[in-house]
């Protein structure tokens, strides 16, 4: 007859080996991740198709607009706006 600690006593089962290899996997992200988050990036912003139509509203709002490389369009830009 066993105590009932036995019973309940079970070895933990050790998490250690997960967790290693998971640090091991931490790399530099991939172009693919770059893309996706160029991508994140570019659908939270307003888009417009015309350079014009950004830089009259962006003008409004004391903002710049830049060439999206991801969708084409034009987002606005906290930045100033670029001379060239
Ligand atoms: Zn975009």
């Amino acid at each position: 007859m066993f105590p009932k600690f036995y019973v309940m006593a079970r070895p933990q089962r050790s998490k250690r080996r997960k967790s290693l290899s998971k640090l091991s996997e931490q790399k530099e992200p991939t172009e693919e991740q770059k893309l996706e988050a160029q991508r994140k990036m570019c659908g939270e912003k307003k888009r417009f198709a015309f350079k014009g139509d950004a830089e009259r509203l962006a003008a409004e709002y004391g903002l710049g607009v830049y060439k999206c490389l991801v969708c084409g369009g034009w987002h606005f830009t906290s930045k100033p706006p670029d001379p060239t």
